[in-house]
């Protein structure tokens, strides 16, 4: 088969658009006709290069509020590379497109898209929106990167989850080159486990918190993202010299320390932070300052998320802790990494 009859036959559809080798188009995929008589859709930018290639498609947003992705998305359609991509790369920076312009998680029935997948053309808003990006984007692809943040209130440190029963999936999260990966199982009704039903290797990454941006995790976010594509055959390697590699560890396991009293709190860690086994992380108190408790660590690790908002009633989660074999190496090797990145 020659090149270009191979080229001809990756034509790529997405709603009624055509995309072909070599092009690059901007897509509105319409969702659904609202009850003001406007139709809502899905932003969507193909990069197809001329030559075959995997086709990745990185998603943001699919958590309205989730906004740190937007913008690694918005730097990575920008970057010059992408005119000499092998194969094809679907964005698509705003996947609920609802939550995004109300500055919400949640779609307007109150549902969390990312429970809804693979989602039925026939369900809810929520479920046909699921259903729609099934098949127009993830049946399409061969692998894919949902990027997200912590919920409202709660920053993460920029990680990476993924599930590493499948060797495929574990060596593209490798590949993504961040010091902290997870391995989590997924949860029910999300785009990751729809994905890994339909053997699409999906990984997703976490870092920073709703409704901001962190220049850290965005950059640390558009440099994973580049490297996947690196890693897949995508983009070349770098001509000059290569940087350092990142040494990339997998939490032994992760757990929550719960507040143990009800007041308002002071921390004395932050994300990022290497914390020993009882060692003190925040004090709370009541508003009188009185009997100030202090909240420790139960095992040693890095604290890989945190509460923002410094009021908790006893019981609530304040601090997010994954423990590793060897947690002091997994803090040097983070700040050798930043070092990179800036
Ligand atoms: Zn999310």
């Amino acid at each position: 088969m020659n090149t270009q009859t191979r080229n001809r036959t990756r034509t790529l559809r997405i709603g009624d658009e055509r995309v072909n080798p070599g092009e690059r188009k901007t897509i509105q995929l319409d969702v659904a006709s609202l009850y003001d008589y406007t139709t809502l859709s899905i932003p969507i930018e193909v990069v197809s290069g001329v030559r075959d290639g995997p086709v990745l498609f990185i998603s943001a947003a699919v958590h309205g509020d989730e906004i740190n992705g937007v913008e690694i998305l918005k730097r990575l359609l920008r970057s010059a590379v992408l005119s000499r991509i092998k194969g094809t790369l679907i964005a698509i920076p705003v996947v609920n497109v609802f939550g995004f312009n109300h500055k919400s998680r949640y779609l307007p029935d109150r549902r969390d898209l990312n429970r809804s997948f693979p989602g039925s053309p026939t369900g809810s808003l929520a479920s046909r929106l699921a259903a729609l990006f099934m098949n127009q984007i993830v049946n399409k692809s061969t692998h894919g990167i949902d990027l997200h943040t912590g919920s409202i209130h709660r920053t993460n440190l920029p990680q990476v989850r993924a599930s590493l029963d499948d060797p495929e999936t574990e060596e593209l999260a490798r590949g993504f080159g961040v010091p902290v990966i997870l391995h989590s199982r997924e949860r029910d009704g999300s785009l990751r486990e729809a994905a890994r039903k339909k053997k699409v290797c999906t990984l997703l990454f976490e870092g920073g918190e709703a409704l901001r941006f962190d220049e850290h995790v965005i950059r640390v976010g558009l440099r994973g993202c580049l490297s996947v594509m690196r890693h897949i055959g995508m983009i070349p390697r770098s001509r000059r010299k290569p940087k350092r590699e990142t040494r990339v560890f997998v939490a032994e396991q992760s757990y929550w320390v719960r507040a143990s009293h009800s007041g308002s709190f002071r921390t004395l860690k932050n994300v990022g932070d290497h914390v020993e086994d009882g060692e003190s992380l925040a004090v709370i108190s009541d508003p009188f300052g009185k009997d100030p408790y202090r909240v420790s660590a139960e095992e040693g690790g890095i604290i890989i998320g945190m509460s923002t908002i410094p009021l908790v009633n006893r019981g609530d989660a304040m601090v997010h802790i994954a423990t590793f074999s060897n947690s002091k190496r997994v803090r040097r090797e983070m700040e050798l990494a930043d070092e990179d990145y800036f």
